[in-house]
């Protein structure tokens, strides 16, 4: 267990980092298929990864994480099909999430266990992009995980501040059971002001997650941030939906219109993205605000 890379010799910190990222790179390959395999409606076990376009095998050439879309020109080998560039930019997402939280976390149970949240949240975001879907699958595996690391770090002895399993165990549900309920309150309420979904069902069980992670407190300030990104978010997808036209080639059923005529749209990658920050500064950020009543 090393909990802070800088007590780690200078060359070893850089391989540390490089691996990291480099594993990101491929983990962020393999969620992107996973993701277009849960939209499609595809087994995430069975069958090789194909083109989406013309189905053709991928050969290992064709699957090293950004390079192949770099040299390929962005194209599919074999049919000529532009493939979209979400999936460099994922693949390259998820080098740099793994390599920060291993910057953050050391390498450290909670470090993989931050790993695995963040690839799930990978996960999610693209789906949540395709098709406006957070799958339960993914907030299961993400409590599961989260349940995983509470029971090992605590029988091991490594649970943060001396706390014990039991009391982390009770806090992470209290919070999300209280995030969660706010949060459906909230959105009835703004559902009947606006008269249209505001939340969906997933986002709210998304923030009951991020609280059963990062605690009540955290998950405030994460909602803040989560708000802001998704206006901007929301702002560019507003601009990007009159150019919808051009589908991303792989099909899909984006741009689905909500009941008042009003795009569907995915607020999942803003809180997964405020997820990360979380995960990277959370903490600091805590202790710097309780700092100021002290
Ligand atoms: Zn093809």
């Amino acid at each position: 267990m090393v909990a802070d890379l800088a007590q780690l010799p200078q060359p070893a910190i850089l391989s540390t980092l490089v691996l990291a990222f480099v594993l990101g790179l491929f983990m962020g390959s393999f969620l992107n298929c996973l993701a277009w395999r849960i939209t499609h409606g595809e087994s995430v076990l069975r069958g090789r990864s194909h083109c989406a376009s013309c189905g053709h095998v991928l050969e290992v050439r064709d699957l090293v994480p950004v390079l192949s879309w770099l040299l390929l020109g962005g194209r599919c080998r074999f049919c000529g099909e532009r493939i979209s560039a979400r999936y460099p930019i994922a693949e390259l997402a998820c080098g740099v999430a793994f390599a920060s939280i291993v910057v953050r976390y050391g390498l450290t149970i909670e470090c993989v266990e931050m790993l695995a949240f963040a690839s799930i949240l990978l996960v999610l975001s693209l789906t949540d992009i395709d098709q406006c879907i957070i799958p339960n699958g993914c907030i299961i595996a993400a409590v599961v995980v989260r349940l995983g690391y509470i029971a090992l770090a605590g029988w091991l002895g490594l649970l943060p501040e001396g706390q014990s399993a039991v009391d982390l165990m009770l806090f992470s549900a209290a919070s999300a059971a209280g995030v969660g309920v706010v949060l459906v309150l909230l959105a009835v309420v703004m559902d009947r002001v606006l008269g249209r979904e505001s939340i969906g069902g997933g986002d709210v069980k998304l923030l009951a997650v991020a609280a059963f992670y990062f605690g009540w407190q955290q998950t405030i300030l994460l909602l803040i941030v989560a708000c802001v990104l998704g206006i901007a978010f929301g702002l560019a997808f507003a601009a990007g939906a009159g150019s919808a036209g051009e589908a991303e080639g792989e099909g899909g059923a984006d741009g689905e219109a909500g009941a008042t005529g009003l795009p569907a749209f995915p607020w999942g990658p803003s809180i997964a993205f405020a997820c990360w920050l979380c995960m990277l500064f959370g903490q600091q950020v805590m202790s710097w605000y309780l700092g100021l009543f002290l």
